[in-house]
């Protein structure tokens, strides 16, 4: 039995923990699996994002026509760009892209005196007039787009050049696009050697300090690409799992609680196989002398020269009543044990003098031959009390036989009573062990026996339960008050 509770044991602790650690798993996949979900919706907002900031970047008026500045050239460019493909043993295709610039002074186009502010109508006439004379570039640059896929990615990058030039990509720029979209990032601009045609995202480099990091080239020719980076607050991505977690809180909470409930019953049925055996070995115990006094009494009965003497007739007759009234004893106080309401306990309730029944306790009690016991028996010889008297001499047996058993060899017991306005307390102390604090509160609890004191003495825990329901009968209570190595006081009070 011991073996396979201590292997249920080990069972149950690795079962509550490989459950939690599958729960955990578990967790952590999904965990992943809402981060990938919250980084990829949130890849497609920062591309969204950089695509407006650029769309604003090409649709706004040039910087330095709206900022009037005296030295401003209204600066055309026109992007063009050419497709050539070579014959020789293979086909060979080569894309450039050509940007042609055209340097115009509004204020020449215009003829009007520099400085002179201009209106946003002016600048759109002095814009027109540049377009007309584009025939006469001032100038050109050449960008190898073979890079490009197709032809319209080398027409988008080469007009991502002429945006750069009229409107530069600033990181403030588009800090303020991604602030307003809600999103928070660091923003790096960085020029590479080459050309850059495709975004980089790289998603959760770490787990519980995710990131998101995309790279997008916004000048494809030029070299020049963006770099954001998108910290990720983990309990971001907590909302979206509330129901797994609620679901994997109460599954675990319910799966622990049943282990522990089960084994617990486990150890509380192992409890009560020991009780079970512990009760009837006492029962064997406590029934084996009245029924051995009985044998002793029948053999006396069958012997002729015995019978014929008449002392030792009436002998043998006593001890048999004796021994017949503690097997009777016995089996009332196995029954009112077992009563579970108090009130089925049947009282025959008679004024009573507990000094009286005391004194009768005290003959009927049988001293143990290696204890010395002194009895004192302070209570009032005129008070009388309303109770059943078998049921307070039960009682207070009880709690003499307790202060012999559990104390040392030489005891000393007193008795008295102290009358209150509607109720009288009895009291009976003992100089012995005492009860240790943490078995008080337990020790008038069915089958309870004090670990230290109840050690190798006879017992089943049921003494001071019947002391109980017997007290709780009359309408009473019963306490204590005890300290190891000094002694105990036990008080019933009874009503009066
Ligand atoms: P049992 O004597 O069979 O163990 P009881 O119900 O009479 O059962 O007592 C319960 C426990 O209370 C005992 O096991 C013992 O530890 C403690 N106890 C009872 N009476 C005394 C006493 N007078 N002094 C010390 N401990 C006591």
């Amino acid at each position: 039995m011991e073996k396979r509770i201590k292997t249920l044991y080990v069972i149950t602790i690795i079962a509550i923990l490989s459950f939690m650690g599958m729960q955990t798993y578990w967790l952590y996949v999904r965990y992943e699996y809402s981060l990938d979900e919250y980084e990829r919706h949130l890849a497609d907002r920062v591309a969204q994002c950089v695509q407006e900031y650029k769309h604003i970047l090409k649709t706004t008026s040039p910087r330095d026509v709206d900022s009037g500045r005296n030295d401003s050239l209204g600066a055309i460019t026109i992007p063009h760009f050419q497709l050539s493909q070579h014959y020789g043993d293979t086909v060979r295709t080569t894309r450039t892209a050509k940007l042609l610039i055209y340097s115009y002074s509004a204020y020449e186009l215009l003829g009007v005196a520099p400085d002179t502010p201009l209106t946003d109508e002016q600048k759109h006439i002095a814009y027109k007039l540049a377009v007309n004379k584009i025939a006469a570039p001032t100038d050109s640059i050449v960008y190898d787009a073979s890079g490009a896929r197709d032809e319209n990615e080398a027409w988008t990058a080469i007009q991502y050049v002429q945006s750069e030039r009229k409107n530069p990509f600033t990181a403030q720029g588009l800090d303020s696009v991604l602030a307003k979209a809600g999103i928070a990032a660091e923003i790096d601009i960085e020029r590479a050697d080459s050309m850059v045609w495709n975004d980089v995202v790289r998603y959760h480099n770490s787990v519980f300090a995710p990131e998101l990091f995309v790279s997008r080239p916004y000048s494809p020719l030029e070299g020049r690409i963006v770099n954001i980076t998108c910290p990720i607050n983990p309990f971001s991505i907590l909302p979206g799992m509330f129901s797994t977690l609620i679901i994997v809180a109460v599954v675990s909470v319910l799966l622990t609680v049943c282990l522990v409930l089960q084994f617990s019953t486990v150890l509380k049925l192992k409890r009560l196989d020991r009780m079970r055996n512990g009760f009837i070995t006492t029962m064997i115990h406590e029934l084996k002398r009245p029924v051995s006094t009985l044998k002793m009494c029948v053999s006396g009965l069958e012997n002729e020269r015995m019978m014929a003497d008449d002392d030792t007739k009436q002998e043998i007759f006593a001890q048999t009543r004796d021994a017949l009234d503690n097997l009777s004893a016995y089996f009332s106080r196995l029954r009112d044990i077992t009563f579970n309401n108090v009130e089925q306990i049947p009282l025959n309730i008679m004024s009573v003098s507990p000094h009286a029944i005391f004194d009768s306790v005290i003959d009927a009690t049988h001293i143990p031959s290696d204890k010395i016991v002194k009895f004192t028996n302070s209570i009032d010889t005129s008070l009388i009390v309303s109770a059943d008297q078998t049921h307070l001499f039960n009682i207070l047996n009880n709690l003499v036989e307790n202060a012999i058993k559990y104390s040392g060899k030489e005891v000393e017991i007193k008795a008295s009573a102290t009358v209150h306005d509607d109720t009288v307390e009895i009291s009976i102390s003992d100089n012995g062990n005492g009860v240790p604090s943490r078995d008080l509160p337990h020790i008038f609890t069915r089958f309870y026996r004090g670990k230290a004191s109840a050690g190798n003495l006879p017992g089943i825990g049921l003494g001071l339960t019947y002391v109980r329901l017997l007290v709780e009968a009359h309408g009473g209570s019963v306490d204590v008050t005890s300290t190891v190595g000094k002694g105990s006081c036990f008080t019933i009070t009874l009503p009066q």
